[in-house]
């Protein structure tokens, strides 16, 4: 994936769409919409799945459409069943409530999260006081924290630092939920660091580079915009997020949309420029039907504001693999056209 010199945005008076590039889906959202639409084809309906196995409406009702089955538990799955993990992640203690009933588990988490999760195992190995700077109650959060527990503690936003305790200010580290406002997570990072001057920094960023994208790109082109539209789920973090990236780099309103029916016309009233952008598990069918919205309405011009170009792809879940080759299907992966699969690291 490489980085893009943008072209300037021209100055304009007539109406036009600012469409931001990268948007949409990522590569750790399309490995787990494959599995489970995989999984479907290969094993047949039902097959389970262990929460929304993205944060999209859309994305959930297509698959449950289709055969799955979304629970909250795994207590809710019959015995031996086939379970699909979220991308967003799973706890230990998850994966072994699985195990204790014989669940068929595919784990479609994302690299990236598992990568996060290795931190806080590695960490809590080395008895550090664990500091994840998240959200409480995110799918994602509870499966990191979960896999050391002890050692872990969450950190909401900056205005959570003077709560936090540490056994020994020498030996903290701190990680994060990958779906996080870069600058907001900074902040919270420069305010922990001023309590604790010894807080070690995580191995790599744990935000994700499509969130990063995606939050740089809306920045490029939210100084533009009368209205920025984010399209994406109320419950997707890095959606949300968006929203407030694009306020904060000087977008006049933004609003976020499952889909363009939920546009009220109002937003539009003396707006010149729209921008428009869509979160990590977004489909693209979404956006453009956003397109069309505004189209309909005299924003015909859209100009796409790109910031970097994507490729990455992961490969799916070893044990689907597996299961597909048993049954002489290919691993084919149609969605999005990127270049390059990379392997997974055993978990
Ligand atoms: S947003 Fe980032 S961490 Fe989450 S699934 Fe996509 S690539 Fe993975």
């Amino acid at each position: 994936m490489t980085a893009t010199a943008p072209a300037p945005i021209s100055p304009t008076t007539t109406k036009r769409v600012l469409l931001a590039a990268p948007r949409g889906y990522c590569a750790g959202v399309d490995r787990a919409v494959v599995a489970v639409e995989k999984a479907l084809e290969t094993y047949g309906a039902p097959v389970y799945v262990r929460k929304e196995i993205v944060h999209n409406k859309h994305v959930v009702e297509t698959l449950r459409d289709r055969g799955a089955i979304f629970v909250n538990e795994t207590d809710e799955v019959p015995e031996g069943a086939r379970l699909v993990f979220s991308a967003h992640g799973v706890s230990p203690a998850v994966r072994e409530s699985a195990a204790a009933r014989s669940l068929d588990t595919i784990d479609a988490t994302c690299p990236l999260v598992t990568k996060v999760h290795k931190e806080a195992v590695r960490f809590a190995k080395d008895d550090y006081d664990i500091l994840l700077i998240g959200h409480t109650g995110h799918e994602e959060v509870e499966g990191t924290a979960g896999e050391a527990p002890d050692h872990v503690q969450v950190v909401n936003s900056p205005d959570e630092v003077d709560q936090v305790q540490v056994r020994d200010p020498q030996k903290i580290v701190w990680i994060s939920q990958t779906t996080l406002s870069v600058d907001e997570t900074m902040e919270t990072v420069r305010r922990l660091r001023d309590r604790f001057p010894e807080l070690q920094d995580p191995p790599s960023d744990d935000i994700c580079y499509a969130t990063q994208n995606r939050q740089v790109a809306v920045k490029k082109l939210a100084p533009e915009c009368d209205v920025v539209i984010v399209v994406g789920s109320a419950n997707s973090s890095n959606s949300v997020r968006l929203v407030e990236v694009a306020l904060q780099a000087g977008a006049r309103t933004s609003y976020r949309v499952d889909r363009a029916a939920e546009i009220d016309p109002s937003w539009l009233d003396g707006a010149t420029t729209v921008g428009v952008t869509s979160g990590a598990s977004v489909p693209e069918i979404l956006v453009q039907d956003v397109i069309d919205y505004l189209d309909g309405r005299g924003f015909a011009d859209v100009q796409e504001v790109r910031t970097a170009t994507e490729d990455l792809m992961f490969s799916l879940p070893r044990e689907l693999a597996r299961g597909l080759k048993a049954a002489g299907h290919e691993e084919k992966r149609p969605r999005r056209g990127a270049r390059t699969a990379l392997p997974v690291e055993p978990a």
